[in-house]
C-alpha cells in the first residue's frame, strides 16, 4: 500500500491550527511546557515572525497552545528595530550588544533581543534585512509619490526611511559633517529639506541628516 503526503500549494495560507499544533509537537518532543522564540527558532518549522503576525504577541500563541507563558515582556520586531535605530543614530554607529544593555542609550536590553533571535549577529542581520525590505520600501515610496498631489506623508519618517537616510549620509550631518562616531555629543536629528508645514514631503529626496546645530541654525533661517 502506498501512502501519498498531501502538501499544500506554497501561496495556501498557513492555517492557526498548523502554527499551534508545531509549537504542540516541539513541547511534546522537547518535553517543556515553555517555548521560547529562540528555542522555537531552531525546532519550528516556521518563522516566529509569522505567529507574532497572527497572534499578535508570542505569548498569545503560547497561550492558544495551552502551554507556558514567559514573564518576558514581549517585544514586537518593529518596538526591538526601532531602539536598535535609535541607539544606532545615537552612536553614528552600528551597535554593539554591550551598547544596547547602556541604559543611558537603550531602552530595551539585549535578552530580548537574544530571546527573539538568538544572537547578536542575528539581530542585526534581521534588522537589515527588515529595513532594506525593498518590496515594502518602494511599495511605501509609490504610495507616498502617488499621494504627492492629494494626500500628504507622515510627518515622521518610518523606520526605514530614517535608516536609508541616516545610512545614505554617513550617519553625520550633511551640513558641517559632523557624526557622533567621532563626537559623541553630537545628536543627529532627521530634516526636511524643504519643510513639512510648506508642503514638503516625507521621503528620501526631501530628508536629510542634520546635527542638532545645523538643525537650529536653518530652522532660524526659515
Ligand atoms: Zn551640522
Amino acid at each position: 500500500m502506498e501512502y501519498f503526503e498531501y502538501s499544500p500549494p506554497s501561496n495556501e495560507p498557513l492555517s492557526s491550527h498548523k502554527l499551534i499544533e508545531d509549537l504542540q509537537i516541539i513541547a511534546n518532543k522537547l518535553n517543556v511546557t515553555k517555548i521560547t522564540q529562540s528555542i522555537y527558532t531552531q525546532h519550528g518549522q516556521y518563522n516566529c515572525s509569522t505567529y507574532i503576525r497572527r497572534f499578535g504577541t508570542w505569548n498569545n500563541a503560547l497561550e492558544k497552545a495551552k502551554l507556558t507563558i514567559s514573564n518576558f515582556v514581549d517585544y514586537s520586531d518593529e518596538q526591538l528595530f526601532e531602539n536598535l535605530l535609535n541607539i544606532w543614530q545615537k552612536l553614528g554607529k552600528q551597535p554593539t550588544r554591550r551598547d544596547v544593555n547602556r541604559k543611558s542609550i537603550s531602552t530595551i536590553s539585549s535578552s530580548p533581543y537574544h530571546r527573539r533571535f538568538g544572537t547578536w549577529t542575528n539581530t542585526l542581520k534581521e534588522f537589515i534585512s527588515y529595513v532594506n525590505d525593498k518590496e515594502v520600501f518602494f511599495a511605501r515610496n509609490s504610495l507616498e509619490f502617488q499621494s504627492n498631489s492629494a494626500i500628504k506623508t507622515n510627518r515622521d519618517p518610518s523606520l526605514r526611511i530614517r535608516y536609508q537616510v541616516l545610512k545614505r549620509d554617513n550617519f553625520s550631518c550633511s551640513i558641517c559633517g559632523a557624526s557622533p562616531a567621532k563626537n559623541p555629543a553630537i545628536n543627529l536629528q532627521i530634516d526636511h529639506i524643504k519643510a513639512w508645514s510648506k508642503g514638503g514631503q516625507t521621503e528620501l529626496i526631501n530628508l536629510q541628516t542634520l546635527c542638532s546645530s545645523c538643525n537650529l541654525g536653518k530652522s532660524n533661517l526659515d
